[in-house]
C-alpha cells in the first residue's frame, strides 16, 4: 500500500513515507498538518492527514504479475517436460506448485484492498 497526496501546486502525486495503516496513526507519527516537499515541481506546501490517500503499490503489483509469469512458463515447461517422462508424482505436483503463486497474489492483493479501504474510509 502507499500512500499519497496530491501537490496543491502541480497536482501530481507526492508519495508520503509511512508505514500507518490509517489517518489516525499518520497523525501520530507525522502530527495533524506536515509538510512535503513535491518531486515534480519543488513546491513546499503544509498538507493535513485528510488530504492522504491510500493505493495499492503498482510497482509492486507489476513485479508480482512478472514473477509469476516467469514462474507459470517455468512449471508449464516442467508440466509438458515431465508428461513425456510420464512422472506421475510431477505430473500431481506441479499444477498444485503452479496455483501456489496466483494463491499468494490474490491473498496479498484482497489484504491490500482491505488496508486500502481501511485508509481511505476513515477520515480524522
Ligand atoms: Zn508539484
Amino acid at each position: 500500500m502507499v500512500r499519497e497526496v496530491s501537490c496543491k501546486k502541480c497536482q501530481k502525486n507526492i508519495r508520503v513515507h509511512s508505514w500507518a495503516s490509517d489517518r489516525v496513526e499518520l497523525a501520530i507519527e507525522k502530527g495533524e498538518d506536515f509538510s512535503l516537499v513535491c518531486k515534480s515541481c519543488g513546491a513546499t506546501n503544509k498538507y493535513n492527514v485528510n488530504d492522504v490517500w491510500a493505493d495499492t503499490n503498482k510497482l509492486f503489483d507489476l513485479i508480482f504479475i512478472i514473477l509469476l509469469i516467469v514462474i507459470e512458463v517455468l512449471g508449464g515447461y516442467l508440466l509438458i517436460s515431465s508428461y513425456s517422462r510420464s512422472t506421475l508424482y510431477l505430473v500431481y505436483l506441479i499444477p498444485v506448485a503452479l496455483s501456489m503463486p496466483l494463491l499468494l497474489y490474490f491473498v496479498y492483493r484482497n489484504s491490500e484492498n482491505k488496508k486500502v479501504t481501511i485508509f481511505n474510509g476513515y477520515r480524522k
